[in-house]
């Protein structure tokens, strides 16, 4: 595709704001929608003074217009740990409902592709193990977590419904625990650990720590989201790493490679926790050829010492 003008919401958020990066890397114009609910303006920071990055602080939940042309429209804003969404249930609901369908008005509008960030959780707690994309999900409609799961399961289906009713070009990847530079504290298992070992406080291990994530490195997911993106496939496809740790392992693992002293201590689980998840990647690697190149004790080693050079003084 023809990709010179993108908008982005939710880009100054962990992963809006290393798509933002990657974008302009490739010479790309961006506009980075965001009202800073759990995005961070520090994320975009060193965009700022780019004559081709324009930050724009706005809610997508109301009406989205953006002068001049654009080829393709990101929807990326969205509470994403599960600390922030029910700390902001109305919120998250929202971002996913309404923020999606002023996304995608905005796509029509400009005859731009579409993509919207989905997520592993509408699989829920899965009972089929690896997910693949044809698997429809065990979810809890009116769990804590339904806030989160089914705004983004109703993003799907409301993308799919303009690519059916009005032929719009939509891309939807199906994301799965991405950890990285810029994932500040929120609560999420790799920043609570990172944060945790560094201070010396122990590692809160959620129930007995044998519920597995399988965590891709942010450089991976982007490229796998760009990939997707320039692929001609609509419908859902999983862009995640797939291979499975258990939370006690990524405990471990962090411990290890800060070489902090910290003991790991048990806390209850949250309710509906999914007991396992990893992707199955078959398509991606089909369709772009993708597969993740970092693995976890790699992504670690660099995630840690972003973590230490950005709070070296705090
Ligand atoms: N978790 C944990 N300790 C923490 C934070 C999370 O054991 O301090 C667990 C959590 O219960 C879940 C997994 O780690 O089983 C991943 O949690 P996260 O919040 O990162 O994302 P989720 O995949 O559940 O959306």
């Amino acid at each position: 595709m023809d990709l010179r003008r993108a908008v982005i919401s939710g880009g100054a958020g962990f992963l809006g704001s290393h798509l933002c990066a990657r974008l302009r890397a490739r010479g790309i114009e961006v506009v980075c929608v965001d009202n800073l609910l759990t995005g961070h303006i520090e994320n975009v920071e060193p965009l700022l003074g780019d004559p081709g990055f324009t930050f724009m602080h706005y809610d997508v939940t109301n009406y989205v217009h953006i002068p001049g042309a654009v080829d393709a429209v990101l929807h990326f804003a969205s509470p994403a740990s599960p600390v922030d969404y029910l700390n902001h249930p109305i919120k998250t609901l929202k971002v996913g409902a309404l923020g999606t369908h002023n996304m995608l008005g905005l796509a029509l509008a400009k005859g731009a592709r579409f993509m919207v960030a989905s997520t592993s959780e509408v699989y829920g707690d899965p009972e089929v193990h690896p997910q693949t994309e044809d698997y429809w999900g065990h979810v809890n409609p009116v769990g804590p977590r339904s806030v989160y799961d089914e705004a983004k399961r109703f993003g799907e289906a409301i993308t799919m419904a303009y690519h059916h009713a009005h032929g719009l070009d939509v891309r939807i990847p199906r994301i799965f625990n991405v950890y990285g530079p810029r994932l500040r504290r929120d609560g999420r298992v790799v920043s609570n650990f990172v944060a945790q070992a560094l201070a010396g406080d122990p590692l809160t291990i959620y129930g007995d720590g044998s519920q597995t994530r399988s965590f891709c490195y942010v450089d991976d997911e982007v490229e796998g989201l760009l990939g997707l993106l320039e692929c001609d496939h609509v419908g859902p496809v999983n862009v995640g790493n797939p291979n499975e740790f258990t939370v006690r392992e990524l405990a471990e693992t962090v411990i290890e490679l800060t070489g902090s002293s910290s003991p790991v201590v048990n806390e209850p689980l949250p309710a509906d926790d999914p007991k396992q998840r990893r992707p199955d990647i078959g398509l991606a690697r089909e369709l772009f050829g993708w597969e993740p190149k970092v693995a976890l004790r790699e992504g670690l080693e660099r995630t840690i010492e972003w973590w230490r050079r950005e709070y070296r003084d705090q």
